[in-house]
């Protein structure tokens, strides 16, 4: 349960004075986490960091004060000209001057009482809003603060500036933050004293009594330590969290698979290439860990065509030989069926049964398939989302192979692990993350990488062309199948959209088919299974040599003798995504080129990321790359998928502190497993204020 301490934070916002369902509403949709009106608590609120401020010290002078500066003014009121009778779109001018000039501060809709008072004539004011000149004359509507220079300690010097919403006013949301801010209870450092002194970092009280309660511009820069401390509470947070699921699912006593060699060695045998170094070493640490009696929670990170297919296929070797079956998820069927295609040849020459199971897969065929998993005759399955159902059961399933995970959800991978007697996971992804990246989402994961990419691969020759000169390309496009070569032509829509001019994957093979006639093919994310593996078989055999498509080729197409790929409307793909489309060539003995075509004229982020493609082909400096240019959600599909993102690290800002994070979470349980010293129980607090706590089941289940 959650300790009481914490009750005042986790009460409604609406339990503040002045904040209502619709203020709450309002107040939800610039908070950071995943809250409605109707959940949004007093915590979330605190989490709205302003972005700026403004400053009232600034005191120019009438004469000075700048068009649309806001600006404070010692000023003595002259005379009240209030609206004519019944003229209520004339507005309430009071008059006014300091010594360099005279102004008139403008009220719509004014009561002329209040105005008297607090505007009284003959006496000096200090009036604090934004400076409008019209015609020479300066004026001031609706000033954002009027005192009595007696009074000038009320005028806030500096204040914070929110991110608004519409209907939402800076006024009734300041005084909720403050009121806010008194309900923070007094609670136990759960920081290391050590550390805290060592970066200069201040208590989370102070650091959030900062950020909404500034003096200086700097109090409210995500590198200022105010906002650095919030960030690394957030960011120890997660990775506490993360170390203790892991420490469970090790708990969960794995199992040690290791065999005689024997199946290892004659699928090495099978192959008709030497493995590279990186895969002989990612094999060997692979090995280690299905050996060891701990469970594997390993990564395989590997760029496009660095090989990591058979990487996994040797762990499952090598599963097979401890006995247990293994799986391989894949994101899409058209994956699903070519990693069957390459692996189950080849697993056949060691002796080894390979199934397939996908959506399609209906009636008896997948009765077949389920009875020769349920009973061990099929050592090896590959699939998709299917493999997640209910009546799919192994005899003993002993090894999980994720492919592109970070299209699963965390709670699919579980539901797969449940399948088995605490089966190893193996997460291949060609998604290049950024270590700070892999940190973040998983925690202290075991990684291998494949930095090297086979013998023989020669680097993509990229060029960027202008839509407009798309007939010399589908010329130069002709001369390249009159020489024999395979192309994919990619499009980002199937459809056109009556926005957006897209030209469409079915379009696109309209016009080039009436150009080159069967040779065209065409595989989309609407058609039907079938048609989309023959019109892929079709690419593959040679039978057809331009396969028009959309994205569904992204990932993991391996198409050996394909050497030219046109990304059409180029612009409109992430970085990462274009790396990987690219990715689709290269991968045999003949140069291979990318031609992305974009419509101009480009946005300076779409020029750059085009820029950085031609530049580069390390998918390591791309995915950098493409967390400064897009933001860290998208590059790991979370977005998409939902995972919570953080509420206020920033990883371009923070990501130094990800590391520390790392190291303190495991040096914490190293000591203190359970959470129970004085320390663990401070740090309970701090799980349940960043949404952490479902970690804190974990250690009352043992
Ligand atoms: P990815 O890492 O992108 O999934 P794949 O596993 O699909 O890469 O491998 C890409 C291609 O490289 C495949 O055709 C595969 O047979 C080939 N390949 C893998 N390892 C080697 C190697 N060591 N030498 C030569 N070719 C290899
Ligand atoms: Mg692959």
């Amino acid at each position: 349960m959650r300790p009481a301490l914490l009750d005042p934070l986790f009460a409604p916002v609406t339990a503040l004075d002045g904040v209502g369902p619709r203020l709450a509403a309002l107040m939800a949709n610039v908070a950071p986490g995943d809250v409605d009106g109707a959940t949004m608590r007093i915590r979330d609120l605190l989490f709205v960091l302003p972005h700026t401020l403004i400053d009232r010290r600034e005191r120019p002078g009438i004469a000075e004060a700048a068009d649309g500066a806001v600006v404070t003014l010692t000023l003595r009121v002259d005379r009240h000209q209030p609206a004519p009778r019944g003229r209520g779109n004339v507005p309430y001018r009071v008059f006014a001057h300091d010594e360099t000039g005279e102004i008139a501060l403008t009220f719509f809709h004014a009561k002329g009482a209040w105005l008297e008072r607090a505007l009284p004539v003959g006496e000096t004011v200090l009036v604090s809003g934004r400076m409008q000149w019209f015609n020479g004359r300066p004026s001031m509507v609706h000033p954002d603060h009027i005192v009595p220079a007696v009074e000038a300690d009320a005028l806030p010097p500096v204040e914070p500036v929110y991110p608004l919403t519409a209907g939402l006013s800076p006024k009734p949301l300041r005084k909720a933050v403050l009121q806010a801010l008194e309900r923070l209870p007094a609670m136990p450092e759960w920081l290391d004293a050590a550390l805290l002194r060592a970066r200069g970092l201040p208590g989370f009280a102070a650091a959030l009594d900062t950020l909404h309660r500034p003096r200086a511009p700097d109090d409210l820069s995500p590198e200022g330590p105010a906002w650095r401390r919030l960030a690394l509470d957030e960011l120890l947070a997660g990775q506490l969290s993360l170390a203790l699921v892991r420490a469970r699912m090790r708990r969960l006593a794995g199992r040690a698979l290791t065999g005689d060699g024997r199946l290892v060695a004659a699928l090495r045998a099978a192959l008709a290439y030497r493995l590279t170094g990186a895969q002989e070493r990612a094999t060997a640490e692979i090995a280690a860990d299905l050996a060891s009696p701990e469970r594997m929670l390993r990564l395989l990170q590997g760029d496009v065509g660095s090989g990591k297919t058979v990487v996994a296929l040797l762990a499952m070797a090598r599963a097979a030989e401890a006995g247990a079956q293994a799986v391989v998820m894949a994101p899409t069927e058209i994956l699903a069926r070519q990693h069957h295609a390459t692996i189950a040849p080849l697993a056949e020459r060691a002796g080894l049964e390979t199934v397939v199971l996908t959506g399609r897969e209906k009636g008896r065929e997948r009765a077949a398939v389920l009875a020769a998993l349920a009973s061990g005759a099929a050592h090896f399955a590959i699939g998709t989302h299917a493999l997640f159902q209910d009546d799919v059961r192994f005899r003993d399933l002993g090894l999980i192979v994720v492919d592109e995970q970070h299209r699963f959800g965390v709670h699919q991978r579980l539901a797969l692990s449940a399948k088995g007697r605490a089966p190893d996971m193996l997460v291949m992804t060609a998604t290049p993350i950024p270590r700070t990246l892999v940190l973040s989402a998983f925690g202290d994961m075991d990684v291998s990488r494949l930095d090297e990419k086979p013998a023989g691969r020669r680097p993509v020759h990229t060029v960027t062309l202008p839509v407009e000169r798309l007939e010399e390309l589908v010329a130069r496009i002709g001369r390249a199948l009159d020489e024999g070569q395979k192309v994919y032509w990619i499009c980002p829509l199937v459809e056109e959209s009556a926005e957006v001019r897209v030209t469409s994957a079915e379009d696109r093979f309209a016009a080039l088919q009436a150009r080159f006639g069967a040779q065209v093919g065409l595989v989309h994310g609407r058609m039907a299974a079938r048609e989309k593996d023959a019109a892929m078989a079709a690419f593959k055999a040679g039978d057809t040599r331009i396969l028009v498509g959309t994205t569904v080729v992204e990932v993991g197409v391996d198409v050996p003798d394909a050497t030219i790929i046109v990304i059409e409307h180029a612009e409109r793909f992430g970085l990462a995504q274009l790396h990987q489309l690219r990715g689709r060539v290269g991968r045999g003995e003949r140069p291979s080129s990318c031609v992305l075509l974009y419509k101009p004229p480009l946005g300076e982020v779409a020029r750059r990321r085009l820029e950085v493609l031609r530049e580069s082909d390390d998918g390591f400096r791309i995915a950098e790359e493409d967390l400064r240019l897009r933001g860290e959600g998208e590059l790991l599909g979370t977005r998409q998928s939902g995972t919570p993102g953080f509420w206020i690290a920033r990883l371009d800002a923070h990501g130094d502190l990800l590391e520390v994070a790392r190291d303190d979470a495991r040096l914490i349980l190293a000591r203190d497993p359970q959470l129970e010293s004085a320390r663990g129980e401070a740090l309970r607090l701090l799980l349940y204020l960043f949404g952490r706590d479902a970690a804190i089941q974990l250690l009352r289940a043992g």
